[in-house]
């Protein structure tokens, strides 16, 4: 898999969201030809339109780990369960939870802690590069963006004591987090006061060099940023399958007809593996369901600090004037139907934690996505063995924002015949 000496003149990227616009971007940067195609009528319309806004890159472990099938147990059967399970006649489905299952250890989990964070932080390196780039371009590269950390809050004492342990090894690496009191969390993010007045905050943990922001607003700004820099965007299109030409991809197939290019990347989300399926390619990507709702956000006491509630499973972010809470899990297939009780458990649970967003309930929007996930919590990046010009930016699971601008500046690298800014190894289509 070594890769090409020279750039590539034209390249297709197949997916508009946040991992599909980030490679368009830096390969436009690199002064190729792109076509960026989307199925549906713009940018970060799919998964990337309402994810919890978390730019976490202290918190970039796994989620597969020993605790993980007692709690599936626990929550057998209850609808509003965080994780849930819904067997299906799929036989991917049943790669996907077995590998899923042997990567349920705390060995596997922390091997995976390391190659994250590089992706992390250079996705926080990119991000800023971009935003000086669309300054000197006469534009502005605004998605809501809040750098006033991540706060995780703990109900539980021992789960705290355990949470700071596991971050213990992100500390050694230069992003560590903070052990607050509750008394400490409160005189950060005065708005958690009614649940710590409840007793539901035993402490927190605060990452703050951690922010959020709004990957919609980014990935329909980065998609107009690769425009002016010369790609194309065609939106509406559906790829309905890569065309092969021998060890080459030829190009891609839409309604249209054939459209070729020197090189394809795979940014497809949870819709890579239909692609890939044909070529007899397994990249073990698979859906798994979240939930999201978004209301305005209560004036004068919104938490400016984004929050993770590890006792409720959600996530909190602050997106210019907007409260937006995400969580649930569920492995089911490829189903986008809004199941109501789900997403208002999403509600609850924010009401609960946030007792002054009850009023702003009857404006909230719900809406449902599915995580690209690979079972170690790694995304898929880099060269596809058979085929000399296929690559892969996908896969990015439960952290596609927090790892998105990284892996794309790392796959746009490869592409273009100069050294990754990291080892792509980790992360390859053959580690399964
Ligand atoms: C509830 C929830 C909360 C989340 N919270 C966070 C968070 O706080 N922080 C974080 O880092 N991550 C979070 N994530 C994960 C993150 O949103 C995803 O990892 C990320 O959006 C994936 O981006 P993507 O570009 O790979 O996929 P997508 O955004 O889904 O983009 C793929 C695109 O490919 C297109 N496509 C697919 N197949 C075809 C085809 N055949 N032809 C043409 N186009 C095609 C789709 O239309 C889609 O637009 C969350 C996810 C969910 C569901």
């Amino acid at each position: 898999m070594t890769p090409p000496q020279t750039a590539p003149e034209t390249v297709i990227v197949v997916g508009a969201g946040i991992a599909g616009v980030s490679t368009a971007y830096e390969l436009a940067l690199r002064g190729v030809k792109v076509t960026l195609i989307d199925q549906r009528g713009g940018a970060g319309e799919g998964t990337s339109y309402a994810n919890g806004g978390q730019l976490s890159a202290c918190e970039v472990a796994p989620w597969a780990g020993p605790e993980i099938p007692w709690l599936v147990l626990k929550w057998l059967g209850r609808d509003d369960a965080p994780f849930r399970l819904r067997p299906k006649m799929d036989p991917e489905q049943w790669l996907w939870l077995m590998r899923f299952l042997m990567r349920c250890r705390t060995s596997a989990r922390r091997e995976r802690i390391g190659p994250n964070l590089e992706l992390a932080l250079l996705t926080r390196a990119r991000l800023g590069a971009y935003e000086e780039e669309f300054v000197q371009a006469g534009a502005a590269l605004d998605y809501q963006r809040k750098e006033k950390g991540i706060l995780r809050i703990f109900r539980d004492a021992h789960e705290l004591g355990e949470a700071e342990r596991e971050a213990a090894p992100l500390a050694r690496m230069g992003v560590g987090q903070e052990r607050l009191t509750p008394a400490e969390c409160i005189a950060l993010e005065p708005a958690l006061a009614p649940a710590m007045q409840r007793g539901d905050i035993a402490g927190g943990l605060y990452a703050a060099s951690d922010g959020s922001g709004d990957a919609h607003l980014f990935s329909r700004a980065l998609a107009e940023g690769a425009k002016r820099r010369g790609a194309t965007f065609l939106a509406n299109a559906d790829v309905r399958r890569l065309v092969t030409d021998g060890a080459r991809i030829r190009g891609v197939e839409t309604a249209e007809g054939i459209m070729e290019a020197d090189a394809v990347v795979l940014a497809a989300g949870a819709g890579s593996q239909a692609l890939l399926r044909p070529l007899g390619l397994r990249s073990y990507i698979y859906p798994v369901k979240g939930y999201s709702v978004t209301l305005p956000a209560p004036e004068g006491n919104a938490p400016e600090v984004s929050i993770t509630d590890e006792a409720r499973k959600i996530v909190v972010s602050h997106l210019g004037g907007r409260l937006r809470a995400a969580g649930q899990a569920e492995v089911g297939g490829y189903d986008l139907t809004l199941e109501p009780g789900r997403a208002k458990s999403v509600m609850d649970s924010l009401e609960s934690l946030f007792p002054q967003t009850g009023p702003s309930r009857g404006a909230a929007e719900y809406w449902c996505g599915l995580r690209p996930m690979t079972p170690d919590g790694s995304p898929v990046l880099g060269a596809v063995p058979r085929f000399s010009n296929l690559y892969m930016n996908s896969g990015h699971g439960t952290l596609g924002w927090t790892l998105g601008a990284g892996s794309a500046a790392a796959v746009a690298a490869l592409i273009c015949g100069s050294a990754p800014q990291l080892n792509l190894s980790p992360f390859s289509i053959s580690r399964f």
